[in-house]
C-alpha cells in the first residue's frame, strides 16, 4: 500500500520560504490523510480523495486558487485513470466547479468519458455539482499584475497502490495562467495522467512538452514492456531534452517501486508508505 502526491512546480520555491513551508505542510497533512483513507478504500477512491483535498487547498493551482486564463476566466482540467480497468475519464476547461476530479470520477463508468467546456459544466450541474467560483484574491492580484512570466504554479496529482495491488492516477490543474482561452492542458490527457495494472504516473510541467512526449503513457508502456520504473522514467524524461522540455513526474509500480521526479528543485511532493516523506 503506497501513495504519492505532488503539488506541481512553484516559482517561489527559491525565494519565498514561507510559501514553500506552507506547501510542504499541506502536502504532509494530505499525504497522511490519503494514506489513512487508502487503508479502507481502493487506489482509485483514494486518488480522487487526495486530489480533492489538494484542489480544496488554495496554495495549489487546482480547484480553489487556480490560475486565471488571459480572458479573466478560470478553466479547470482534471483526469482520473483506473489501472485495473484501464478506463480514463476527464474534464477539460470546465468552469465554476469546486472539484473537477470528482466530475471526472462521475464520468468514469460512462461511455462518453472526456468532456470539455460547457458540455462538462452542463454534465456537472446535471449531476448536482453546485456553482463554485475557484478564484482567490491572490490569483486575481497576479492576474491583474499580468505576471506573464509567473511559472506554472502547482498542478496537483496522486498515484496510489492499494492492498489488492490496484493502481490509480489522478491529476488536476488550473493550467498555465494567462494562456489563450481554452488552451488544453496535458493534465486531462493520457500524456499527463496514465495508469494500468503495471504502473501509474501523474505529470506536471509544461503541458505542451508533456503532450509532445506522451510522457505518462510512454512511461507506463515502458514499464509494461519490462522496464524498471526508475529506468522508464529517466529514459523518457531524458528524451525531453531534445526539445528542452520541462516536466516532473510521480510514479508507482505494482511491485511498490516508486519514482518521484527530483527533475526540478521547485517541484513539491510527498509520499506515504508507513513513513511520511515530504520534499521539494
Ligand atoms: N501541466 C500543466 C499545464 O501545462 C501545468 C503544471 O503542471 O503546472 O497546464
Amino acid at each position: 500500500m503506497k501513495l504519492i502526491i505532488h503539488g506541481g512546480f512553484f516559482s517561489e520555491s527559491g525565494t519565498n520560504q514561507e510559501v514553500k513551508k506552507a506547501k510542504q505542510e499541506a502536502l504532509a497533512t494530505i499525504a497522511e490523510a490519503g494514506y489513512t483513507f487508502l487503508k479502507t478504500h481502493t487506489a482509485l477512491q483514494t486518488a480522487v480523495f487526495a486530489v480533492s483535498l489538494l484542489e480544496d487547498c488554495d496554495l495549489f493551482n487546482a480547484g480553489l486558487g487556480s490560475q486565471i486564463q488571459s480572458d479573466g476566466k478560470i478553466r479547470l482540467s482534471a483526469a482520473l485513470m483506473d489501472g485495473k480497468t484501464e478506463r480514463f475519464a476527464g474534464v477539460i476547461n470546465i468552469e465554476d466547479v469546486k472539484n473537477p476530479i470528482q466530475v471526472a470520477e462521475k464520468l468514469l463508468p460512462l461511455q462518453d468519458r472526456v468532456l470539455s467546456g460547457t458540455g462538462a459544466k452542463d454534465f456537472a450541474r446535471e449531476h448536482d455539482f453546485p456553482y463554485f467560483n475557484p478564484q482567490t484574491p491572490q490569483r486575481k492580484m497576479e492576474y491583474e499584475q499580468k505576471l506573464q512570466n509567473s511559472v506554472r504554479l502547482g498542478t496537483v496529482g496522486c498515484v496510489a497502490l492499494d492492498d489488492y495491488g490496484n493502481l490509480a492516477a489522478a491529476t488536476s490543474t488550473g493550467g498555465k495562467g494567462f494562456e489563450i482561452p481554452c488552451r488544453v492542458s496535458d493534465s486531462a490527457t493520457v500524456a499527463g495522467n496514465y495508469a494500468n495494472n503495471f504502473a501509474a504516473v501523474s505529470c506536471t510541467g509544461v503541458g505542451e512538452d508533456i503532450v509532445s512526449s506522451a510522457l505518462a503513457a510512454k512511461i507506463v508502456t515502458r514499464v509494461t514492456d519490462g522496464f524498471k520504473l526508475n529506468d522508464a522514467c529517466e529514459k523518457t524524461l531524458n528524451e525531453l531534452s531534445t526539445y528542452d522540455g520541462f516536466a516532473g513526474i510521480i510514479g508507482i509500480k505494482s511491485t511498490g517501486e516508486i519514482y518521484h521526479a527530483d527533475t526540478h528543485p521547485y517541484m513539491v511532493w510527498a509520499s506515504y508508505d508507513e513513513v511520511l516523506e515530504v520534499f521539494s
